[in-house]
């Protein structure tokens, strides 16, 4: 079976028979049957003969690229054989470079036949470069990959749970792996119901309790958990290694022995944990959520009991930025609302373009005054969501905005975005976001750094000065969720709250079965910068709302 690892010794040992034997093409190979050299695998002449009927040894070369990822650069790094890697993954069923790390910090390598400790230490010391060579997915993508599989696994015989781990678990903005962590009674029926997917194209790997599988040019791996110690296996995968590192010093300190296998007494007997929580509660510690775990001050304050109550999906009542047809969105209005009310919420802001952002369309005068007759009729239409017209106004580059103020009047709620840099440095970008700031029709600034993920960097601005200039002018700054945004990032976020700003996390969302994904991509933005429900706008009535944008109005 192809990704085998076994199969792959195999197929390597047969290149290097033919390279010993100085065959160079294919037409150089037929003799080698007729008189085999003596002493020959017949196994490997059995390949060597199977590479010759497929035409070519390609077929060698893909067996290793089939392999799981980590696996194949650690043996592509040079620190292994692929005999070495036959033995490391047949002893031990590693898969993956967690894996791999674990048992070398367990000096697990060095006991087996053909390795010793200088061969360990070598593994250990190539791992952090395999994994610098892992190309990050943008999150948003990496979300709507995972699911794919998340949901049929969810769905089959005897999954009680699946949830993703590592850097997608914790909300990074980009994601190195795609791994997956489920209990199940039946693996094998687990993973044949994943197998019957149309989406899983390609199998890197199975084993009885994992699943390495190709899809969309994404490796993905599933890992079918004992039910009864699912928990430790979450932990220790969900990371970060700082985190569990930290843990794994408070349990040393309380009396337990914290592994990638899970929690030891001290008498080395395992405690099986089914949750996450189980571990935690078993350190005196309540459950850490995944978006903090940095393994910075996160362990202390838990233990304090001062961790925040982060905001969750439930705490959103309404969405304040979002595009339609009139601008550069692509579905209609109508639509729209109908997707804010499928997510339950009271409120929602129509913010199209201004006539001067570089988007494709843009409202213009004459269409602002036709889209609130569009917006009136869709408000008797659905008397059970609140429509606010807004609109998100480019800041241009003298610092006014790219409609009159009798305009802007007009709309229920502003939003200013600085979308077009125009070649200005630092001291002229925050020029111009203190003049809409200072504006009191302008409510909330969006994507306030302007990053575009995965390739433009944000504005390199002193954003405490930022934020200081926010809550003294009474304006909110954005967590935007578009995947390409994800502004401002946890770490600015926890920055700005910790500053006083008022926060809103909106989905700026231009297609709208996309409302609920990008929401959610800038709560979990919000949860990594420790965000709790009181810090933010739109977890508050639409009256609150209203007074926060009339207060600013009217302080002027
Ligand atoms: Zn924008
Ligand atoms: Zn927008």
């Amino acid at each position: 079976m192809r990704g085998d690892i076994a199969e792959a010794e195999l197929w390597t040992r047969a290149l290097e028979l033919v390279r010993g034997l100085n065959i160079a093409s294919d037409a150089d190979t037929g003799p080698l049957f007729d008189h085999p050299p003596p002493g020959s695998d017949p196994e490997i002449l059995k390949r060597l003969r199977q590479m010759y009927e497929a035409g070519g040894w390609v077929l060698v070369e893909s067996a290793i690229a089939d392999l799981p990822a980590d696996l194949r650069w650690l043996f592509e790094s040079g620190t292994v054989t692929i005999e070495h890697l036959a033995t490391i993954h047949g002893a031990l069923g590693v898969t993956s470079a967690a894996d791999i790390g674990a048992a070398v910090r367990e000096q697990k390598l060095r006991a087996l036949p053909g390795l010793d400790a200088d061969m360990e230490a070598a593994v250990g010391a190539a791992l952090p470069a395999l994994r610098a060579r892992i190309p990050r997915i943008p999150l948003g993508r990496a979300v709507g990959v995972a699911e794919r599989i998340l949901e049929p696994l969810r769905a089959a015989p005897g999954v009680a749970w699946a949830l993703p781990v590592g850097s997608l678990r914790r909300g990074q903005d980009e994601v190195g792996d795609i791994e997956i962590v489920a209990p199940a009674d039946q693996p094998a029926a687990a993973i044949d119901a994943l197998l019957s997917l149309p989406t899983s194209s390609r199998v890197l790997h199975r084993s009885e309790r994992r699943l390495y599988v190709l899809t969309d040019r994404v490796q993905i791996g599933v890992r079918l958990a004992e039910p009864a110690n699912a928990g430790a296996d979450l932990l220790y995968l969900t990371g970060s290694r700082a985190h569990f590192e930290a843990l794994q010093a408070h349990a040393a300190a309380t009396g337990w022995t914290l592994k990638a296998g899970g929690l030891y007494a001290s008498d080395g007997t395992l405690t099986p944990a089914a949750t996450e929580a189980e571990i935690y509660a078993a350190l005196g510690l309540p459950w850490i959520p995944p978006e903090i775990r940095n393994g910075d001050e996160e362990i202390a304050i838990a233990g304090r009991g001062a961790l925040p109550v982060l905001v969750a999906r439930g705490d959103i009542r309404g969405d304040l930025h979002m595009h339609s047809t009139w601008s550069d969105g692509r579905d209609a209005i109508a639509a729209m609302v109908d997707g804010c009310r499928a997510l339950g919420y009271e409120y929602m802001a129509m913010t199209d373009h201004s006539p001067h952002s570089a988007a494709a369309r843009n409202l213009t005068l004459d269409s602002v005054t036709k889209q609130a007759e569009e917006i009136d009729r869709l408000r008797e239409q659905y008397p059970d969501i609140t429509i606010l017209h807004g609109c998100e106004v480019d800041i241009l580059p003298d610092g006014r905005l790219d409609f009159a103020d009798r305009v802007l009047e007009q709309f229920d709620i502003v939003l200013a975005s600085l979308h077009e840099r125009a070649g200005h440095g630092p001291e002229q970008l925050m020029t111009r976001y203190a003049s809409a700031m200072r504006h009191p029709l302008v409510t909330l600034i969006t994507h306030p750094t302007n990053r575009l993920l995965p390739s433009r960097r944000g504005y390199d601005l002193d954003y405490d000065r930022l934020f200081a200039m926010a809550v003294e002018s009474g304006t909110v700054v954005e967590i935007d969720g578009a995947p390409s945004h994800l502004d401002l990032d946890g770490a600015l976020a926890r920055r700005a709250i910790a500053a006083g700003a008022t926060v809103s996390i909106n989905s700026d969302c231009h297609r709208a079965e996309m409302l609920g994904r990008q929401m959610d991509l800038g709560i979990v933005t919000a949860r990594r910068g420790w965000v709790e429900p009181r810090h933010v706008l739109n977890t508050r009535s639409v009256a609150a709302v209203r007074s926060v944008i009339a207060a600013k109005r009217g302080s002027h």
